[in-house]
């Protein structure tokens, strides 16, 4: 964790100063630059621009009015010998400095992270897609040469504003502006995008390309390393967390303070009214089905895994049946209301579905053997537990998680996910809720 002790403090709150004029892919000239000292415009300071400065100073060339406010080097409103002065030392530094540490940089393309080490070896990201390229870098006379493992090497002309902001005038292309993030490496850390809900279900955070988040309608930047993530928020403050990923859909953090905090993937589509976390269709008491939704029975997914998974089961000397598989909404909605009016609305709901919320309207459920009591702790309850996930099946309601599926224990009643999403499932020991972050309880 030491090496995530701190990020340089000016590095965010620098990054608001009004520095350079924004890139413009659309101007055919570069009249608007102000970059100081750039007396000619080319974006790049170097000799021509001294020559030219000179020359004016002694009366041997006129400059128009854009170059003479790029001229003003020191800003005092009028261009005079100590301006060139200043634009020789700018040259110098320029020349003598090469960066290093972790910088974010900002073109007409897009983003990208940059890390300089003290041997001129470096990398570079690009943040739509989080692909990782090391370089080598030389340097000559306010010009660096970036060498790719493959291709021709590209030269960039770099004009420095202050210890933290300088400028790449790439060869044959446009200005690419770099800030100063951090000592820390940046490499490879892990790419993050789409929705996560933190810590339960009600904090939602979204990582958007460019190593961009917002999270509670604050947007701020993302600094992902090998085993960690920072977090570069636009006031200027940022913290740092290691980082171990679950599985695909989760993640944890964990601050040097001790906090910890679990993100869990969550994509939610609707689709003709039918809803979808991650993929996978949900029915429960929060989402339900429309009417409409009919696959007329099991699904062919559904039915070949079963009977790979009875199969199996018979060589175990188990023997497994479908007590009840597909329910049409016309029939969970008869079934619920004989229920309630037996036991009442309140019990009922423990143990049978509304009309609409039945996974067994989905096709991919069923209940095996018995949907009773006794069934609980038979040989082919505890085959169940132990095995259906290897065929695509999870046992949808466990032992002690009512509060969370909506549902009484039912070892009877397996869904299918397909073998991947089941055997994370599986593998994560979460009900199927915890695992996509989602609530099942009805809103009336
Ligand atoms: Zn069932």
């Amino acid at each position: 964790m030491n090496k995530l002790k701190m990020l340089a403090a000016a590095a965010l709150a620098a990054a608001m100063l009004p520095v350079f004029p924004t890139y413009n892919a659309e101007a055919t000239d570069t009249e608007d630059s102000s970059l100081r000292c750039d007396v000619n415009g080319d974006l790049t300071i170097g000799a021509a621009d001294m020559v030219m400065l000179s020359r004016y100073l002694l009366g041997a060339q006129g400059i128009t009015a854009a170059e003479a406010e790029r001229a003003d080097c020191n800003g005092d409103g009028t261009v005079d010998a100590f301006d060139l002065v200043g634009l020789r030392e700018q040259y110098v530094y320029n020349c003598s400095h090469i960066p290093q540490g972790t910088w974010i940089a900002e073109d007409m393309s897009g983003t990208r992270y940059f890390w300089f080490d003290e041997n001129r070896e470096g990398t570079f990201t690009r943040c739509d897609n989080g692909t990782l390229t090391p370089f080598r870098l030389t340097s000559t006379g306010g010009k660096l040469t970036f060498a790719l493992s493959s291709g021709a090497p590209t030269g960039a002309a770099i004009s420095w504003t202050d210890d933290t902001h300088f400028s790449l005038k790439w060869d044959g292309a446009g200005l690419e502006n770099f800030r100063y993030v951090s000592d820390v490496r940046f490499d490879k850390g892990p790419y993050l995008s789409g929705t996560y809900v933190i810590d339960g279900r009600e904090k939602e955070i979204s990582f958007g390309t460019n190593y961009s988040a917002s999270l509670s309608g604050k947007s701020f930047n993302v600094l992902p390393q090998r085993d960690a993530v920072w977090f570069l928020y636009d006031d200027g403050t940022s913290e740092a967390a290691s980082f171990s990923r679950t599985d695909k859909n989760h993640f944890a953090l964990k601050w040097q303070d001790g906090r910890t905090a679990n993100f869990t993937r969550r994509e939610i589509t609707v689709k003709d009214g039918i809803t979808y976390v991650n993929g996978i269709l949900v029915a429960n008491k929060t989402y339900s089905l429309p009417s409409t939704y009919d696959p007329k029975g099991l699904t062919p997914e559904f039915s070949k895994a079963f009977t790979e998974m009875k199969n199996a089961a018979a060589d175990d000397g188990i023997g497994l049946t479908i007590c009840s598989g597909y329910r049409s909404y016309s029939y969970q909605k008869q079934l619920y209301e004989k229920y309630v009016a037996v036991d009442g609305k309140a019990a009922a709901d423990t143990y049978s579905a509304r009309a609409g919320h039945s996974e067994h309207q989905t096709g991919l459920a069923a209940d095996i053997n018995a949907a009773e009591e006794w069934f609980i702790g038979t040989p082919e309850a505890k085959w169940l537990d132990k095995n259906c996930w290897k065929y695509g099946f999870i046992i949808r309601y466990p032992e002690e998680k009512q509060d969370i599926t909506g549902y009484i224990y039912e070892p009877w009643h397996v869904r299918y996910l397909g073998k991947e999403n089941a055997k994370l499932v599986h593998d994560s020991g979460l009900t199927l809720e915890e695992y996509l972050g989602i609530d099942s309880k009805y809103a009336y």
